[in-house]
Protein backbone atom coordinates (compact mmCIF):
# COMPACT_ATOMS: atom_id res chain seq x y z
CA UNK A 1 0.00 0.00 0.00
CA UNK A 2 1.31 3.60 -1.04
CA UNK A 3 2.39 5.25 2.05
CA UNK A 4 -0.05 9.02 3.24
CA UNK A 5 1.90 11.99 2.15
CA UNK A 6 2.80 15.33 4.09
CA UNK A 7 3.70 18.45 2.90
CA UNK A 8 4.79 21.45 5.20
CA UNK A 9 4.50 25.00 4.09
CA UNK A 10 7.25 27.18 6.37
CA UNK A 11 7.54 30.84 6.70
CA UNK A 12 10.05 32.52 8.50
CA UNK A 13 13.32 32.46 10.69
CA UNK A 14 15.48 29.23 10.95
CA UNK A 15 13.40 28.50 14.64
CA UNK A 16 10.44 27.98 12.12
CA UNK A 17 12.51 25.85 10.00
CA UNK A 18 14.14 23.93 12.71
CA UNK A 19 10.52 23.08 14.14
CA UNK A 20 9.25 21.87 10.77
CA UNK A 21 12.30 19.32 11.28
CA UNK A 22 10.25 18.58 14.09
CA UNK A 23 7.10 17.98 12.10
CA UNK A 24 8.42 16.06 9.73
CA UNK A 25 9.68 13.68 12.13
CA UNK A 26 6.42 13.65 14.11
CA UNK A 27 5.07 12.49 10.69
CA UNK A 28 7.24 10.20 9.48
CA UNK A 29 6.55 8.67 13.12
CA UNK A 30 3.24 8.42 12.44
CA UNK A 31 3.98 6.86 8.95
CA UNK A 32 3.53 9.61 6.15
CA UNK A 33 6.02 10.55 3.61
CA UNK A 34 7.15 14.16 1.88
CA UNK A 35 5.76 15.10 -1.10
CA UNK A 36 6.16 18.56 -2.92
CA UNK A 37 3.22 18.45 -4.83
CA UNK A 38 -0.31 19.72 -2.89
CA UNK A 39 -2.13 17.62 -5.00
CA UNK A 40 -0.65 14.20 -3.67
CA UNK A 41 -0.49 15.10 -0.19
CA UNK A 42 -2.70 13.53 2.80
CA UNK A 43 -2.15 16.57 5.07
CA UNK A 44 -0.89 20.13 4.21
CA UNK A 45 0.78 21.88 7.59
CA UNK A 46 1.40 25.58 7.75
CA UNK A 47 3.98 26.46 10.18
CA UNK A 48 3.53 30.23 10.08
CA UNK A 49 5.18 33.56 11.16
CA UNK A 50 3.62 36.51 12.06
CA UNK A 51 7.04 38.68 12.20
CA UNK A 52 5.85 41.37 9.75
CA UNK A 53 2.37 41.85 8.61
CA UNK A 54 2.74 41.01 4.68
CA UNK A 55 4.01 37.78 6.16
CA UNK A 56 0.49 36.98 7.83
CA UNK A 57 -1.10 38.35 4.38
CA UNK A 58 0.94 35.77 2.37
CA UNK A 59 0.27 32.91 4.51
CA UNK A 60 -3.43 34.15 4.78
CA UNK A 61 -3.47 33.94 0.60
CA UNK A 62 -1.36 30.29 0.58
CA UNK A 63 -4.36 28.97 3.05
CA UNK A 64 -7.04 30.43 1.34
CA UNK A 65 -5.50 28.84 -1.67
CA UNK A 66 -6.12 25.13 -0.36
CA UNK A 67 -10.12 25.51 -0.45
CA UNK A 68 -10.55 23.62 -3.62
CA UNK A 69 -8.15 20.70 -3.07
CA UNK A 70 -10.10 20.60 0.14
CA UNK A 71 -13.55 20.37 -2.06
CA UNK A 72 -12.11 17.90 -3.87
CA UNK A 73 -10.47 15.97 -1.46
CA UNK A 74 -12.59 15.73 1.70
CA UNK A 75 -9.89 13.68 3.56
CA UNK A 76 -7.34 16.31 3.08
CA UNK A 77 -5.98 17.28 6.35
CA UNK A 78 -4.73 20.88 6.95
CA UNK A 79 -3.19 21.94 10.04
CA UNK A 80 -2.06 25.35 11.02
CA UNK A 81 0.50 26.36 13.26
CA UNK A 82 3.71 28.56 14.28
CA UNK A 83 3.93 31.73 15.45
CA UNK A 84 0.61 33.57 13.87
CA UNK A 85 -1.59 30.97 15.34
CA UNK A 86 -0.68 31.86 19.16
CA UNK A 87 -1.81 35.91 18.56
CA UNK A 88 -4.97 37.04 20.73
CA UNK A 89 -7.78 36.17 18.29
CA UNK A 90 -6.10 34.34 15.63
CA UNK A 91 -7.80 30.98 15.87
CA UNK A 92 -11.26 32.52 15.77
CA UNK A 93 -10.29 34.26 12.81
CA UNK A 94 -8.76 31.31 11.16
CA UNK A 95 -11.74 29.39 11.42
CA UNK A 96 -14.19 32.23 10.46
CA UNK A 97 -12.00 32.43 7.13
CA UNK A 98 -11.14 29.01 6.23
CA UNK A 99 -13.56 26.80 8.07
CA UNK A 100 -11.74 23.73 6.49
CA UNK A 101 -8.59 24.14 8.81
CA UNK A 102 -8.84 20.83 10.55
CA UNK A 103 -6.40 21.62 13.46
CA UNK A 104 -5.15 25.19 15.01
CA UNK A 105 -2.19 24.73 17.49
CA UNK A 106 0.13 27.19 18.78
CA UNK A 107 3.64 27.54 19.82
CA UNK A 108 3.50 26.20 23.07
CA UNK A 109 2.10 22.87 22.04
CA UNK A 110 4.21 21.65 18.82
CA UNK A 111 5.31 18.91 20.35
CA UNK A 112 1.35 17.83 20.78
CA UNK A 113 0.80 17.63 17.20
CA UNK A 114 1.43 13.59 16.92
CA UNK A 115 -1.08 12.86 19.28
CA UNK A 116 -3.23 15.65 17.98
CA UNK A 117 -2.93 13.99 14.67
CA UNK A 118 -3.74 10.58 15.99
CA UNK A 119 -6.94 12.23 17.69
CA UNK A 120 -7.99 13.22 14.74
CA UNK A 121 -7.76 10.56 12.59
CA UNK A 122 -9.66 8.56 15.20
CA UNK A 123 -12.69 10.86 15.67
CA UNK A 124 -12.51 13.12 12.26
CA UNK A 125 -13.29 15.86 14.44
CA UNK A 126 -12.08 19.61 14.00
CA UNK A 127 -10.57 21.43 16.56
CA UNK A 128 -8.38 24.01 17.79
CA UNK A 129 -5.88 23.89 20.73
CA UNK A 130 -3.54 27.02 21.53
CA UNK A 131 -1.79 27.20 24.70
CA UNK A 132 -1.90 30.74 26.73
CA UNK A 133 1.43 29.78 28.74
CA UNK A 134 4.75 28.03 28.28
CA UNK A 135 4.90 24.52 30.01
CA UNK A 136 8.16 22.73 30.87
CA UNK A 137 10.20 21.78 27.77
CA UNK A 138 9.18 18.71 26.58
CA UNK A 139 12.77 16.84 25.22
CA UNK A 140 12.50 15.67 21.25
CA UNK A 141 13.88 12.90 20.01
CA UNK A 142 11.98 12.39 16.07
CA UNK A 143 13.97 15.40 13.99
CA UNK A 144 13.54 14.52 10.19
CA UNK A 145 16.41 16.91 9.43
CA UNK A 146 16.60 18.51 6.22
CA UNK A 147 19.94 20.58 5.97
CA UNK A 148 22.77 18.81 4.16
CA UNK A 149 26.03 19.69 6.72
CA UNK A 150 24.22 21.88 9.21
CA UNK A 151 22.29 20.70 11.99
CA UNK A 152 19.82 23.60 14.13
CA UNK A 153 19.63 22.67 17.60
CA UNK A 154 17.28 24.58 19.90
CA UNK A 155 19.13 25.65 23.37
CA UNK A 156 16.40 27.84 24.75
CA UNK A 157 13.03 28.96 23.49
CA UNK A 158 11.49 32.09 24.08
CA UNK A 159 12.33 36.02 24.76
CA UNK A 160 12.33 38.56 27.83
CA UNK A 161 13.69 41.69 25.86
CA UNK A 162 10.22 43.05 24.95
CA UNK A 163 11.75 44.76 22.30
CA UNK A 164 9.39 47.51 21.29
CA UNK A 165 8.40 46.21 17.36
CA UNK A 166 8.62 42.74 17.75
CA UNK A 167 6.44 40.37 18.45
CA UNK A 168 7.84 37.39 19.55
CA UNK A 169 7.92 37.34 23.12
CA UNK A 170 3.99 37.91 22.83
CA UNK A 171 4.23 34.74 20.95
CA UNK A 172 6.48 32.60 21.73
CA UNK A 173 6.81 33.00 25.79
CA UNK A 174 9.27 34.10 28.58
CA UNK A 175 12.91 32.34 28.23
CA UNK A 176 13.63 28.56 28.94
CA UNK A 177 16.86 27.38 28.44
CA UNK A 178 17.23 23.40 27.76
CA UNK A 179 19.30 21.31 30.29
CA UNK A 180 23.04 21.45 29.00
CA UNK A 181 23.29 17.84 29.61
CA UNK A 182 20.07 17.23 26.92
CA UNK A 183 21.84 19.44 24.67
CA UNK A 184 25.29 17.80 24.52
CA UNK A 185 24.02 14.50 24.34
CA UNK A 186 22.25 15.88 21.16
CA UNK A 187 25.56 17.58 19.85
CA UNK A 188 27.17 14.47 20.29
CA UNK A 189 24.37 11.96 18.43
CA UNK A 190 25.15 14.74 15.47
CA UNK A 191 28.66 14.99 15.80
CA UNK A 192 29.00 11.14 16.19
CA UNK A 193 26.43 10.67 12.83
CA UNK A 194 29.78 12.00 11.08
CA UNK A 195 26.90 13.47 8.71
CA UNK A 196 27.04 17.21 9.99
CA UNK A 197 29.91 19.33 9.99
CA UNK A 198 28.03 22.84 11.52
CA UNK A 199 26.08 22.55 14.58
CA UNK A 200 24.05 25.89 14.93
CA UNK A 201 22.51 26.79 17.93
CA UNK A 202 19.50 28.16 18.09
CA UNK A 203 17.80 30.59 20.54
CA UNK A 204 15.85 34.40 20.16
CA UNK A 205 18.77 35.54 22.72
CA UNK A 206 21.27 32.72 23.38
CA UNK A 207 23.53 35.08 25.39
CA UNK A 208 21.17 34.79 27.87
CA UNK A 209 21.31 30.66 28.27
CA UNK A 210 20.75 29.14 31.45
CA UNK A 211 20.30 32.40 33.29
CA UNK A 212 16.70 31.06 34.15
CA UNK A 213 18.34 27.80 35.80
CA UNK A 214 19.53 30.68 38.61
CA UNK A 215 22.21 28.29 39.55
CA UNK A 216 24.77 31.11 39.62
CA UNK A 217 27.16 28.77 37.15
CA UNK A 218 25.38 28.06 34.01
CA UNK A 219 25.36 30.22 31.46
CA UNK A 220 25.98 30.33 27.47
CA UNK A 221 30.08 30.41 27.74
CA UNK A 222 29.79 27.15 30.07
CA UNK A 223 27.49 25.60 27.62
CA UNK A 224 29.74 26.19 24.85
CA UNK A 225 32.85 25.02 26.58
CA UNK A 226 31.01 21.79 27.18
CA UNK A 227 30.08 21.15 23.68
CA UNK A 228 33.60 22.43 22.17
CA UNK A 229 34.60 19.10 24.48
CA UNK A 230 33.19 16.63 22.02
CA UNK A 231 35.38 15.20 20.04
CA UNK A 232 35.56 15.68 16.00
CA UNK A 233 35.51 17.78 12.83
CA UNK A 234 32.94 20.31 13.38
CA UNK A 235 31.99 23.83 14.02
CA UNK A 236 29.73 25.29 16.50
CA UNK A 237 27.56 28.61 15.25
CA UNK A 238 24.69 30.09 17.29
CA UNK A 239 21.93 32.68 16.71
CA UNK A 240 20.63 35.26 17.32
CA UNK A 241 23.03 37.46 19.99
CA UNK A 242 21.40 40.09 21.59
CA UNK A 243 24.51 42.69 21.98
CA UNK A 244 23.45 43.98 25.78
CA UNK A 245 24.09 40.19 27.14
CA UNK A 246 27.02 39.58 24.49
CA UNK A 247 29.86 39.09 27.42
CA UNK A 248 33.46 39.91 26.81
CA UNK A 249 34.01 36.74 28.28
CA UNK A 250 32.41 35.22 25.27
CA UNK A 251 34.30 36.81 22.32
CA UNK A 252 37.63 35.56 24.21
CA UNK A 253 36.10 32.16 24.06
CA UNK A 254 35.31 32.09 20.77
CA UNK A 255 38.58 33.34 19.69
CA UNK A 256 40.55 30.42 21.96
CA UNK A 257 38.43 27.87 20.55
CA UNK A 258 39.05 26.70 17.09
CA UNK A 259 35.90 24.43 17.13
CA UNK A 260 34.00 28.20 17.47
CA UNK A 261 33.29 29.65 14.12
CA UNK A 262 34.40 33.09 13.71
CA UNK A 263 30.90 34.65 11.85
CA UNK A 264 29.23 36.55 14.44
CA UNK A 265 25.99 37.77 13.91
CA UNK A 266 25.31 40.60 16.16
CA UNK A 267 22.09 42.64 15.19
CA UNK A 268 22.58 45.87 16.12
CA UNK A 269 18.64 47.88 14.44
CA UNK A 270 19.90 50.76 14.50
CA UNK A 271 23.42 53.15 15.54
CA UNK A 272 21.23 55.92 16.91
CA UNK A 273 21.19 56.00 20.78
CA UNK A 274 17.75 57.97 20.63
CA UNK A 275 16.07 55.33 18.50
CA UNK A 276 17.79 52.16 20.32
CA UNK A 277 16.14 53.59 23.54
CA UNK A 278 12.55 53.82 22.08
CA UNK A 279 13.14 50.38 20.77
CA UNK A 280 13.68 49.17 24.05
CA UNK A 281 17.11 47.72 23.26
CA UNK A 282 19.10 48.43 26.83
CA UNK A 283 22.65 49.04 25.02
CA UNK A 284 24.00 52.45 23.76
CA UNK A 285 25.82 52.81 20.62
CA UNK A 286 29.09 53.00 22.51
CA UNK A 287 29.07 50.10 24.09
CA UNK A 288 28.30 48.58 20.68
CA UNK A 289 31.19 49.75 19.17
CA UNK A 290 33.15 48.31 22.39
CA UNK A 291 31.77 45.10 21.57
CA UNK A 292 33.06 45.25 18.09
CA UNK A 293 36.59 46.61 18.73
CA UNK A 294 36.73 43.53 21.25
CA UNK A 295 35.40 41.26 18.76
CA UNK A 296 38.21 42.66 16.10
CA UNK A 297 41.21 43.10 19.01
CA UNK A 298 40.85 39.26 20.10
CA UNK A 299 39.63 37.79 16.72
CA UNK A 300 41.58 39.69 13.78
CA UNK A 301 39.95 37.36 11.42
CA UNK A 302 35.88 37.98 12.47
CA UNK A 303 33.20 38.73 10.41
CA UNK A 304 30.33 40.74 11.89
CA UNK A 305 26.78 40.55 10.66
CA UNK A 306 23.74 42.36 11.86
CA UNK A 307 19.71 43.33 11.50
CA UNK A 308 18.94 47.03 11.00
CA UNK A 309 15.15 48.54 10.98
CA UNK A 310 15.48 52.03 8.91
CA UNK A 311 12.65 54.05 9.37
CA UNK A 312 11.72 53.53 12.84
CA UNK A 313 9.11 55.99 14.33
CA UNK A 314 10.74 58.88 15.21
CA UNK A 315 13.93 58.27 13.40
CA UNK A 316 15.46 61.57 12.25
CA UNK A 317 18.23 61.95 9.09
CA UNK A 318 20.27 62.29 11.51
CA UNK A 319 19.62 59.16 13.61
CA UNK A 320 19.39 57.71 10.16
CA UNK A 321 23.43 59.04 9.31
CA UNK A 322 24.85 57.86 12.99
CA UNK A 323 23.46 53.86 11.61
CA UNK A 324 25.29 54.55 8.21
CA UNK A 325 28.27 55.67 10.05
CA UNK A 326 28.34 52.37 12.15
CA UNK A 327 27.97 50.69 8.47
CA UNK A 328 31.57 52.33 7.98
CA UNK A 329 32.79 51.37 11.59
CA UNK A 330 32.29 48.23 11.65
CA UNK A 331 32.62 47.05 8.55
CA UNK A 332 29.71 44.16 8.38
CA UNK A 333 30.43 41.62 6.13
CA UNK A 334 26.59 41.50 5.91
CA UNK A 335 23.23 43.26 6.94
CA UNK A 336 19.78 42.44 6.39
CA UNK A 337 18.20 45.55 6.24
CA UNK A 338 13.71 46.27 7.11
CA UNK A 339 12.25 48.78 6.11
CA UNK A 340 10.12 49.46 9.58
CA UNK A 341 6.29 48.17 9.13
CA UNK A 342 3.56 47.90 11.60
CA UNK A 343 3.32 44.83 13.92
CA UNK A 344 0.24 44.66 15.22
CA UNK A 345 0.38 44.34 19.51
CA UNK A 346 3.21 45.84 19.52
CA UNK A 347 3.95 49.34 21.33
CA UNK A 348 5.77 50.72 18.49
CA UNK A 349 2.22 50.04 16.67
CA UNK A 350 0.59 52.86 18.42
CA UNK A 351 3.88 55.57 18.17
CA UNK A 352 2.55 58.35 16.43
CA UNK A 353 5.58 59.52 14.69
CA UNK A 354 5.62 56.99 12.17
CA UNK A 355 8.02 57.82 9.05
CA UNK A 356 6.30 58.33 5.60
CA UNK A 357 7.16 55.08 2.91
CA UNK A 358 9.34 57.18 0.74
CA UNK A 359 11.01 58.21 3.02
CA UNK A 360 12.21 54.47 4.64
CA UNK A 361 12.51 53.60 1.12
CA UNK A 362 15.22 56.20 0.20
CA UNK A 363 16.91 54.70 3.38
CA UNK A 364 17.09 51.64 2.94
CA UNK A 365 18.44 52.28 -1.01
CA UNK A 366 21.76 53.98 0.82
CA UNK A 367 21.52 51.87 3.27
CA UNK A 368 22.22 49.10 1.00
CA UNK A 369 24.54 51.12 -1.45
CA UNK A 370 26.91 51.82 1.73
CA UNK A 371 26.63 48.40 2.50
CA UNK A 372 27.32 46.98 -1.09
CA UNK A 373 30.50 49.18 -1.55
CA UNK A 374 31.71 47.77 1.96
CA UNK A 375 31.29 44.36 0.79
CA UNK A 376 33.01 44.90 -2.30
CA UNK A 377 35.99 46.23 -0.78
CA UNK A 378 35.92 43.52 2.30
CA UNK A 379 35.99 40.86 -0.50
CA UNK A 380 38.71 42.01 -2.48
CA UNK A 381 41.11 42.26 0.45
CA UNK A 382 40.67 38.65 0.58
CA UNK A 383 42.45 37.69 -2.39
CA UNK A 384 46.08 35.43 -1.57
CA UNK A 385 43.86 35.12 1.92
CA UNK A 386 44.02 31.22 2.67
CA UNK A 387 40.03 30.60 4.59
CA UNK A 388 38.77 27.73 5.87
CA UNK A 389 35.85 26.20 3.75
CA UNK A 390 33.28 23.64 4.04
CA UNK A 391 32.62 21.79 0.93
CA UNK A 392 29.27 21.23 0.18
CA UNK A 393 28.41 20.20 -3.19
CA UNK A 394 29.99 19.24 -6.93
CA UNK A 395 28.76 20.37 -10.15
CA UNK A 396 30.95 19.13 -12.87
CA UNK A 397 34.59 19.44 -12.06
CA UNK A 398 33.61 22.23 -9.92
CA UNK A 399 33.49 22.21 -6.06
CA UNK A 400 31.47 25.11 -4.02
CA UNK A 401 32.16 25.20 -0.36
CA UNK A 402 31.25 27.66 1.78
CA UNK A 403 33.60 30.01 4.64
CA UNK A 404 33.07 30.06 7.87
CA UNK A 405 31.18 33.71 7.02
CA UNK A 406 28.97 31.75 4.48
CA UNK A 407 30.81 33.07 0.93
CA UNK A 408 30.62 30.71 -1.52
CA UNK A 409 33.37 29.97 -3.56
CA UNK A 410 34.34 27.62 -6.47
CA UNK A 411 37.78 25.12 -6.80
CA UNK A 412 38.44 23.95 -9.79
CA UNK A 413 40.09 20.32 -10.65
CA UNK A 414 40.87 19.28 -7.49
CA UNK A 415 40.58 15.55 -5.46
CA UNK A 416 38.70 16.91 -2.66
CA UNK A 417 35.55 15.24 -0.42
CA UNK A 418 32.39 16.46 -0.14
CA UNK A 419 31.57 17.45 4.23
CA UNK A 420 35.09 18.04 4.81
CA UNK A 421 37.16 21.27 6.10
CA UNK A 422 40.14 22.42 3.34
CA UNK A 423 42.11 25.71 3.50
CA UNK A 424 41.74 27.50 0.57
CA UNK A 425 43.99 30.53 -0.89
CA UNK A 426 41.78 32.87 -2.46
CA UNK A 427 42.36 33.71 -6.15
CA UNK A 428 39.72 35.43 -7.36
CA UNK A 429 36.87 37.64 -6.19
CA UNK A 430 33.20 37.63 -8.30
CA UNK A 431 30.23 39.79 -8.29
CA UNK A 432 28.76 37.25 -5.58
CA UNK A 433 31.43 34.56 -4.86
CA UNK A 434 34.73 33.53 -4.52
CA UNK A 435 37.69 31.76 -6.56
CA UNK A 436 40.67 29.64 -4.51
CA UNK A 437 42.48 27.05 -4.93
CA UNK A 438 43.35 23.95 -2.15
CA UNK A 439 46.60 24.64 -0.11
CA UNK A 440 48.12 21.53 1.37
CA UNK A 441 50.07 22.06 4.76
S1 LIG B 1 15.51 40.34 21.62
FE1 LIG B 1 14.02 41.85 20.90
S2 LIG B 1 14.01 41.52 18.66
FE2 LIG B 1 14.93 39.68 19.57
S3 LIG B 1 13.21 38.26 19.85
FE3 LIG B 1 13.46 39.36 21.79
S4 LIG B 1 12.04 41.10 21.63
FE4 LIG B 1 12.32 40.28 19.56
Amino acid sequence: MESKKYLIETFGCQMNIHDSEKIAGMLRNLGYNETQEKSCADIIIFNTCCIRESAELKIMAKIGDIKALKKANKNLLVVVCGCMTQQKGMPETLKTKFPFINIIIGTHNLEELEEYIKKYEQTHKSFSDVWEKEKEIKEHTSVYRTSKFNAWVNIMYGCNNFCTYCIVPYVRGRERSRKLEDIKAEVQDLVSSNKYKTITLLGQNVNSYGLDFKDGKTNFVTLLKELSKIEGDFKIKFMTSHPKDFSFELVDFIASCDKMSKSIHLPVQSGSNNILKIMNRHYTIEHYKELVDRIYDKIPDATITTDIIVGFPGETDEDFIETCKLLEYVKYSGVFGFVYSKRRGTPAEKFDNQIPINIKRERITKLFEIQHAIVKTNSEQLIGKTLEVLIEDKIKNVFIGKTDAGKTIKIKNENLELGNFYKVKISKVLTNELVGEVIID
